[in-house]
């Protein structure tokens, strides 16, 4: 078991399969030019595997898979087959414009549940948003991947001025559609130009709800990053991530494998460890899992807290998110 010096006990591994990505979304790549990882410094498919295989030997029970777009990785498909050998649950966070040439892979590897991203309704802000044309593809793939069975979570990131006056149009996709919409408070990540001014935050977000419709709380699971809510008679749900106004540290579970073999014991974490160069010259990764998890802080990397409003970003130490993998 993995577990840090406040007992949690860590079984839940994200793994980025790589940080280029067919999307700009602002708030997760820098704007100035920024270099994807050259392909040496990537974990291969097998050493990915064999990384994931030490990970399930010590109790690992989840595997996410992210990026990136990881559905951009051109051997992802065999990615997947490999995982989905390893008694864990398998998931994947995307933005849904490839999962159309993915959909009969990802029900083989045993896969259940899909997190798409999608921060608009309209087609000309996506555009403005993500710097890239796929709307249309998008939306049709979270249809398809409904219709074809899977349980589908919606992210949305919600920032001042820009999508939070949508957020009552998102909980209305709910009514009809098995959807489960989460809204993620915004950010702060190297480059992604974040100002606590941006953040909407969960106590906003609720209220708006309950002013447009009666809002039943749904109960907490173990490990759950959601506060969740339904409208009664709504199909599908719809969810806060408060990372930013109240953080779901307590119980964390979770670590993050970088694509490049790094291991990250919190996603606001300074620190990573190496994991990937030790494999490839036939080490033992095993204590050096177990002592980047021992060096955990108790929250938010140890970097921040919740009194969002006197974060000054430029003083964060960390990578930009389309380089951690979310
Ligand atoms: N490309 C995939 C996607 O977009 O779903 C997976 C990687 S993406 C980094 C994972 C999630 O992180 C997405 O839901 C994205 O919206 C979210 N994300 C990225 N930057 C963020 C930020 N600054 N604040 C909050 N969420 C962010
Ligand atoms: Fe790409 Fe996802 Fe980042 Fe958007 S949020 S740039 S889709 S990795």
């Amino acid at each position: 078991m993995i577990i840090d010096k406040f007992n949690r006990i860590h079984n839940y591994l994200r793994i980025s399969l790589t940080d280029n990505c067919n999307l700009r979304c602002k708030y997760c790549m820098p704007e100035e030019d920024y270099a994807f990882m050259p392909k040496s410094q990537l974990m291969s498919a097998e050493e990915l595997e064999q990384i994931a295989s030490v990970f399930v030997s010590m109790g690992v029970e989840k595997i996410r898979l992210t990026g990136g777009e990881p559905l951009v990785r051109k051997d992802a498909g065999d990615i997947i087959g490999r995982l989905s050998k390893f008694p864990v649950k398998l998931t994947l966070t995307t933005n849904g414009t490839r999962l159309h040439e993915f959909t009969n892979l990802l029900q083989d590897a045993g896969v259940q549940s899909l997190n798409i991203s999608l921060d608009t309704l309209d087609a000309d802000k996506f555009m403005m948003l993500t710097r890239r044309d796929h709307f249309s593809r998008t939306m049709d793939n979270i249809h398809l991947m409904i219709e074809r069975g899977f349980h589908v979570k919606l992210n949305m990131v919600v920032m001042k001025g820009i999508n939070d006056n949508e957020i009552i149009d998102f909980i209305a996709l709910t009514k009809n559609l098995p959807l489960h919409v989460r809204f993620i408070e915004f950010m702060p990540f190297t480059g992604n130009q974040w100002d606590s001014d941006k953040v909407i935050t969960w106590q906003q977000i609720v209220s708006l709800a309950q002013e447009h419709y009666d809002v039943l709380p749904l109960e907490r699971e173990k490990h759950d990053t959601a506060k969740k809510y339904i409208v009664p008679g709504h199909a599908g749900t719809f969810a806060v991530i408060s990372t930013m106004s109240s953080h779901f540290c307590g119980d964390c579970n979770r670590m993050r494998l970088t694509a490049d073999g790094k291991l990250k014991n919190c996603l606001f974490s300074q620190s990573e460890v190496d994991l990937l160069s030790p494999l490839r010259h036939g080490l033992d990764i095993k204590q050096l899992i177990q002592d980047c998890i021992a060096q955990k802080y108790k929250s938010l990397g140890g970097q921040f807290t919740n009194d969002f409003e006197r974060i000054d970003a430029t003083h964060l130490q960390n990578r930009s998110m389309i380089a951690i993998g979310g």
